[in-house]
């Protein structure tokens, strides 16, 4: 599961292990992303705090690890040269599944490589509130059929969470309890995250 983690929340947590029971997989590995050159206009935290907070939220699912294999790569990087990664480490028996929030896939099918993507691995994408499925139907016919068969959905309970709403929360001082686990809220007070931007 790939993302900013900016920070990590429990609408990535919920439906990193939803995907995980549903589909039985071995393990779920968080994937934060290195510093982007630009995204949505707000300077991204950090790649170590990132990471940090992505291990703390998830030291206490013996099935969740974290990679840092996006934030010690140079540069920004492509879906495809971390599945490629994934592959040449864990080799070509196992099967691997990028987990994904719906709204998110709709990008990923825009990206290059994406035929190759949808060989090396399959998709689980997550529909959160506010995304409407029909722009992904839409989008779905640009595909092979073979690609469209690998891409599969699944329900998780309507998380409204996000880190952008997150980050405007602590700047404004309201509460964040509750939408996070609170070893990551003490690490965003300590570190004095999100107070400005
Ligand atoms: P931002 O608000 O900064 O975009 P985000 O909350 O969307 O942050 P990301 O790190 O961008 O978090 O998301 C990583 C992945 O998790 C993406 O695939 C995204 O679609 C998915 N995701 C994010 N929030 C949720 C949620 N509440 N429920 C399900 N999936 C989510
Ligand atoms: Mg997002």
């Amino acid at each position: 599961m790939g993302g900013t983690f900016d920070p990590i929340h429990f609408g990535h947590l919920v439906t990193a292990e939803a995907a995980r029971h549903e589909f039985s997989l071995e393990k779920v590995i968080f994937v934060p992303s290195g510093l982007p050159p630009h995204k949505k206009g707000y300077q991204v935290t950090p790649a170590e705090h990132r990471y940090r907070m992505t291990v703390l939220a998830t030291r206490n699912n013996p099935y969740f690890a974290v990679s840092r294999v996006e934030i010690d790569r140079p540069g920004y990087s492509y879906a495809i040269d971390t599945v490629l990664e994934f592959r040449k480490c864990y080799g070509k028996e196992v099967e691997l599944y990028f987990i994904t929030g719906a709204d998110a896939i709709l990008e990923i099918l825009t990206w290059k490589d994406v035929n190759l993507l949808l060989q090396e691995c399959q998709f689980i994408a997550a529909t959160r509130p506010g995304f409407h499925l029909e722009r992904l139907q839409e989008a779905l016919p640009g595909l092979p059929v073979e690609g469209r068969h690998r891409i599969h959905f699944i329900e998780v309970p309507a998380l409204a969470i996000s880190s952008t709403d997150i980050r405007k929360r602590v700047k404004e001082g309201r509460p964040i309890k509750y939408l996070l686990p609170d070893d990551v809220e003490e690490y965003i007070r300590c570190h004095d995250l999100y107070l400005e931007g």
